[in-house]
């Protein structure tokens, strides 16, 4: 994928591997880490037992844009995602950062700081290079649950789609806040959060069950003046995807959640192709595979750029997880 399509330098589609630190419970467990990485190599190393019982070690090994070890920092993450994307939204580029992997592995950590730290460079270059030429920034935050679209900054209110006449689609009816600084931004994420986690079971629970879409919306009226309808220049979606490992779930006993994981596998499994097909550039691109194919069309459409950062836990407990994770990885860049 790096090699493929290059524009201003940034590739169309980057794939980089995160790797948290084990846990207190992995600790506790005696589970140890299986993960080595040299600069982009990743290897796991697998213990397995051979029939008479004695162990044996397999090793897999992967290549990504990047891998990303336990001690880096939120702020490298930044820099090696999405911070070089982040000026190419003032030029028409749509943008989409996705989180992947099993529930603890560090999606949500990582994702988190993500477009506070992107918005900071959007109003410098509002506020700097682009001084007084009329782009305004509005955010908004949704999730998908079960095929279903509730906006997380409308008291979760359940929303609709639409498809114009011109292949773009909107969800009708979802909140916009224009804003004009970090500050704001951040706590319409806290209400979001807060709003996202208020159903019946657990907060982890519920939130590994959706994902959670936050949406960073570059516009500017046709003269650049405030009184006029401001039209979308650009966009940047932070995506926290729900549990890999949900999509697994159908075979559980209760119906509800054979429901939900089918959903969640039929859209991570519809997302890949859709990668997939943009890597390709291939005319047709199966956005109509799931729902969140289908609210990330436009994004995907045009000039776009995608990240996908493959979050994974070190532990021997997690090794049939974490090698998914990575063959879907693979998969995609
Ligand atoms: P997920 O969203 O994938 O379910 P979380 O982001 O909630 O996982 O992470 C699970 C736990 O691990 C949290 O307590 C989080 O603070 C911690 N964690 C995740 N990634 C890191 C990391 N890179 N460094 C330190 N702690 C981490
Ligand atoms: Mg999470």
């Amino acid at each position: 994928a790096v090699d493929k399509e290059r524009s201003n330098n940034v590739a169309k589609i980057k794939v980089v591997v995160r790797k948290r630190p084990l846990n207190k419970k992995e600790i506790a467990k005696k589970e140890e880490d299986i993960i080595t990485i040299d600069s982009s190599a990743l290897m796991v190393h697998e213990k397995k037992l051979k029939v008479d019982l004695t162990e044996y070690v397999e090793k897999h090994e992967f290549l990504f844009d990047a891998v990303l070890n336990e001690d880096v920092s939120n702020e490298e993450v930044y820099s090696k995602t999405v911070e070089p994307i982040v000026p190419l939204i003032f030029n028409r580029t749509k943008a989409t950062c996705f989180a992947y992997g099993q529930t603890g592995s560090g999606k949500t950590y990582t994702m988190q700081p993500l477009p506070l730290k992107a918005s900071q460079d959007i109003f410098r270059l509002m506020y700097h290079t682009y001084r007084n030429q009329g782009f305004q920034l509005f955010v908004s935050y949704f999730e998908i649950y079960g095929g279903k679209v509730f906006d997380l900054l409308n008291d979760r209110k359940k929303l609709c789609m639409r498809e114009d006449g011109k292949q773009q689609v909107c969800i009708v009816g979802l909140q916009e806040y224009k804003v004009l600084d970090v500050q704001t931004i951040k706590e319409l994420i806290e209400r979001g959060n807060a709003t996202r986690s208020t159903g019946t079971t657990g907060a982890n629970e519920e939130s590994s069950r959706s994902h959670a879409i936050l949406q960073l919306a570059i516009k500017r009226s046709a003269d650049g003046s405030e009184l006029k309808p401001a039209r979308l220049v650009g966009k940047l979606s932070f995506i926290d995807l729900a549990g890999s490992e949900r999509g697994a779930d159908t075979t559980d006993n209760d119906k509800q959640t054979r429901m939900e994981g089918a959903e969640i596998n039929k859209s991570l499994l519809a997302l890949k192709e859709c990668i997939r097909a943009l890597d390709n550039d291939q005319g047709h691109i199966p956005f109509r595979g799931s729902k969140l194919t289908e609210v990330l069309r436009d994004s995907f459409m045009g000039d776009s750029r995608t990240v996908m950062i493959s979050c994974i836990s070190p532990s021997s407990g997690s090794c049939e997880h974490t090698l998914n994770t990575l063959r879907y990885a693979d998969r995609v860049k």
